[in-house]
């Protein structure tokens, strides 16, 4: 179990740590607390908001990153019985001082020529000629300059704005100008292929990016730059994450048939709901599988007391829906009376090895991860790609986050809230990982690949899986992180019901059940609605903890850096990678800044009133 003595490994490597901010330090004790300390707040009658003393202090004291404070940090989180009045005041104070249009809050860690250079950038941006025509100009600069002074070039300018450097080690400065502010880095390794016609028309700030498959042996290497990167993370940036896409790790037509073999697995699922009601009885099964099925005498007795072990009379569905995967379904359809689409989808017993070593491969990374206390977010991807993608993860969040062997979710799946059926999976997935004993942890993001998911479901003849307007997908986006926080809430407050009748084991079951959310997003109405439902609704701490909020580096700073000065959990994506190989990742940023939005202007303005202030006064 990675709990005690684990996280207490991790409070004593930040306490020590000179690299790490006060806030990387009681990050770690805030996190023990939310899932150790918290149920003995309620046995020694005392409320959450004494954990909020810890992130106001954070708040406080981020101009000093000695250990001096770390440890500071550390003696008032063990001493904060006794503080909390005067710390639910600070907290108070802390909230309020979170103000995303302060330019000299949000940009105290940056130098003036980082300044300048950014608010150069982003001029430059502005010019459509040069955007739009990057890529050729670059190779034209290739052709007459020569590449080492075209990349010498491109590394002081747009590399430095958005990119964190070419190697691990490169990174370092710009996580300890980060961490002044109390942000940590997510890193991604950011080697691409150059943008195609889909990318290129695709909605703005998005990391995302496409991986050509090649072959297996380029698979295997890909399982070697991610788990460099999860080793740069513990390295250089211990309270951050790693990301990492999975259709680096195996070849995309493969886990797009997978996909189409889950959804017709899902599809079957639903015929024996015969009322359409989401319930599914045990006769109505016992019909259906005779129905679908050859194998019912010596199948369907172990198939029921499997999914109805209570004897209730109704079957398990989401047990029964998670239960049969890709590898099983050539088996099953051995068993089926007529063809039809699920046969047409099973896997060729080449698809099984290649399936295999895909999750292998994964699974590689994954453990690395865990043995390093890094913890790992799987980035969403096209529809076509997702429920593949989503099969894997949940089993590598059922193997990682098993709260018998961590206290903090390892695994975060990403979710992305313009799709219609969302909120749906996310409610299936957290009761999954409610009965199967896991964190369930999930990265929410809006989704960077609607024109791409759009054309497609217009060639196919199907209702695109994307909502109407974009309204609809903010509502999505913001009803879904209410929907988590509630979750989290709710797990939690089965540890703060009746003092009386504490059981602490129960309640550290409980606890150790809450989720975690990370709100990948530029959207400046999100976070604040997000965190005001923190604050108002969700006892305010307890929820701190398992909140995370992440921008791109060189974008959107006025949000993450209050939200880091604020004492919340802040991170930068932070890409790496040598300048020839990220080249296709900084054209896209370039170009998406060329599309001034009100959100991105207004950060235009601050960042010049800034160099104004500090340099005319
Ligand atoms: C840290 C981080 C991690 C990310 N990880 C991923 C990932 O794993 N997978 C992924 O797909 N994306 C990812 N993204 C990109 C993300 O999905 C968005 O594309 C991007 O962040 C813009 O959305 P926003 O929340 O910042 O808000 P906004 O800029 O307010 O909203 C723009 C988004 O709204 C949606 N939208 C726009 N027009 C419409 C319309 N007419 N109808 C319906 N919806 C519409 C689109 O999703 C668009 O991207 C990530 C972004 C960040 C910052």
């Amino acid at each position: 179990m990675i709990p005690f003595s684990r996280l207490s490994k991790l409070v004593v490597r930040t306490t020590t740590n000179k690299n790490a901010s006060p806030l990387a330090a009681s990050r770690s004790i805030t996190t023990l607390s939310s899932s150790l300390y918290h149920p003995r707040y309620r046995i020694f009658g005392i409320n959450h908001n004494n954990n909020n003393n810890s992130n106001s202090n954070r708040a406080n004291s981020t101009n000093s990153t000695n250990s001096t404070n770390s440890t500071n940090s550390v003696m008032r989180q063990n001493s904060s019985f006794a503080t909390s009045a005067i710390d639910s005041d600070e907290s108070e104070k802390s909230k309020s001082a979170l103000n995303f249009s302060d330019g000299e809050t949000s940009f105290k860690s940056k130098s003036t020529p980082s300044l300048i250079l950014s608010y150069s950038i982003f001029t430059l941006c502005t010019f459509p000629p040069l955007v739009q025509n990057a890529d050729r100009l670059i190779a034209l600069s290739y052709r007459l300059l020569g590449q080492t002074l075209t990349d010498t070039v491109v590394k002081a300018t747009f590399f430095q704005q958005f990119c964190g450097g070419e190697t691990p080690d490169d990174l370092r400065p710009t996580i300890q100008m980060l961490n002044q502010s109390g942000i940590n880095g997510i890193l991604d390794y950011a080697a691409e292929n150059a943008p195609d016609e889909e990318t290129e028309t695709d909605p703005p700030n998005q990391p995302a990016r496409t991986f050509m498959y090649q072959n297996e042996e380029q698979c295997d290497h890909h399982v070697d730059i991610f788990k460099a990167c999860v080793k740069a993370v513990k390295d250089v940036t211990p309270n951050g994450f790693a990301a990492l896409k999975i259709t680096a790790l195996g070849d995309p037509i493969l886990l797009e048939r997978m996909s189409k073999c889950i959804n017709e697995c899902y599809k079957l699922m639903k015929e024996f709901d015969t009322n359409n009601n989401g319930i599914v009885t045990v006769a109505d099964f016992e019909l259906n599988y005779h129905k679908f099925f050859v194998d019912a005498k010596t199948r369907l007795p172990g198939l029921i007391k499997r999914l109805d072990p209570t004897n209730s009379g109704q079957i398990d569905y989401i047990e029964w829906s998670k239960m049969v995967q890709p590898e099983d379904v050539p088996r099953l359809v051995k068993s089926v009376r007529e063809s039809g689409r699920l046969s047409d989808a099973a896997p060729t017993p080449e698809d099984l090895v290649a399936l295999a070593n895909a999750k292998r491969r994964l699974d590689e990374v994954a453990q690395v991860a865990f043995d390093n206390e890094v913890r790992l977010l799987i980035d969403a991807e096209q529809t076509w790609f997702q429920p593949a993608i989503d099969n894997f993860t949940l089993e590598l969040m059922k193997k990682y986050n098993d709260k018998t062997k961590t206290d903090v979710p390892i695994i975060f799946n990403t979710y992305q809230c313009y799709l219609r059926n969302t909120p749906g999976r996310i409610s299936k997935d957290i009761k999954f990982s409610h009965r199967n004993g896991f964190h369930f942890a999930a990265k929410l993001v809006r989704g960077a690949y609607m024109t791409a998911e759009r054309a497609r479901a217009e060639d196919s003849g199907v209702k695109s899986p994307i909502h109407d307007t974009i309204q609809d997908t903010h509502d999505c986006y913001n009803g879904t992180v209410q929907y988590l926080f509630d979750a989290r809430k709710n797990a939690g407050n089965i540890v703060v019901g009746d003092e009386d009748k504490i059981d602490k084991n129960n309640n550290d079951a409980a606890a150790a059940h809450a989720c975690e959310v990370m709100l990948g997003s530029h959207n400046q109405e999100s976070i604040e609605k997000a965190i005001e439902y923190i604050e108002t609704h969700c006892d305010g701490d307890g929820n701190r903890v398992g909140a995370h909020f992440a921008q791109l580096l060189g974008m959107r700073d006025n949000l993450t850096f209050a939200l880091g000065e604020g004492g919340y959990n802040a991170y930068k994506y932070v890409p790496y990678g040598l300048v020839g190989e990220v080249l296709p990742y900084l054209i896209r940023r370039a170009q998406e800044n060329s599309n001034m939005t009100e959100g991105m202007s207004e950060e235009l303005d601050m960042i010049k009133g800034e160099i104004k202030r500090r340099l005319i006064g």
